[in-house]
């Protein structure tokens, strides 16, 4: 990954690592950047929130949108301490890129063939995996959000879910965000709307419109299973976003997800 495509402001923000990982004789993509921000927002600020994109790297029809909301918005009062990956599998963008219109290229996978969303898994040699297991080593937070798309949503519809370790208090956040939502001519469901033959549908307890996922083995190796499994947040909620709008249409979109990372929201607890 290039420096320069990330905007200056996020400057002072930025650390960079060369994961060890990444840079192993059998991932086809040396040298790679894993690049994450660390924002932190005062001294005392107890709160701490995890932000991911492009974990698919075909999902990446709002990253401009994500990345000028993120220079604008990180630093505002109310926010919490950010940690923030936008581009969650680097060798698989890579790898999309390069092949981006060819029959063999897989829109889900990273540069190794797989889908990091659904590799974390004992043993799991995915560089992507091991740097994220060494990123997120000793850290916790509030909660994680997980920013994709979803090329099979139609119309102005958005949707979400979430896994949680334990039962708790109805997420109010999610109101608040269906109201901004709904405010620009966008729906929310659960994701049951798009997953109705899910055997696992018995373990999910809706919750103010939200559909809540506890660890269940079906969702083994799954990157939010791993997150709520371990500890590192309590809650780990997935929102996806439409495809294929115009760059300005996700302006908005993008713009309620970071009201829903404002404390004010109720997202953070
Ligand atoms: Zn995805």
């Amino acid at each position: 990954m290039e420096r320069k495509q990330y905007p200056s402001n996020l400057e002072r923000y930025k650390q960079t690592q060369m994961v060890e990982y990444i840079d192993r004789d059998d991932v086809k993509y040396p040298p790679l950047r894993w690049v994450y921000y660390d924002i932190k927002n005062g001294v005392h600020n107890p709160h701490n929130v995890l932000l991911t994109y492009l974990v698919h790297p075909d999902e990446s029809d709002a990253q401009k949108a994500i990345m000028t909301a993120m220079e604008k918005r990180c630093a505002q009062p109310g926010m919490p301490n950010i940690l923030f990956v936008p581009v969650s599998s680097p060798t698989g963008q890579a790898r999309h890129l390069e092949r981006r219109g060819q029959s063999d290229c897989k829109k889900n996978t990273n540069g190794a063939g797989n889908n990091l969303n659904w590799s974390f898994l004992d043993g799991s040699t995915d560089p992507e995996v091991l740097s994220w297991i060494s990123l997120l080593k000793g850290k916790q937070f509030d909660y994680s959000l997980h920013i994709h798309h979803d090329d099979e949503m139609f119309g102005k519809n958005i949707y979400g879910y979430l896994h949680e370790k334990e039962e708790t208090p109805p997420p109010i956040y999610w109101e608040s965000f269906t109201q901004s939502i709904t405010h620009i001519g966008y729906t929310t469901y659960s994701n049951q709307y798009d997953d109705q033959e899910n055997p696992a549908l018995g373990n999910w307890i809706p919750q103010n419109g939200l559909i809540v996922t506890s660890p269940h083995p079906r969702f083994n190796g799954s990157f939010e299973n791993y997150i709520v499994g371990e500890r590192i947040a309590r809650s780990a909620l997935t929102i996806e976003l439409p495809t294929h709008l115009k760059e300005k249409e996700y302006v908005p979109i993008v713009n309620a997800v970071y009201g829903l990372i404002n404390r004010k929201s109720g997202f953070v607890r």
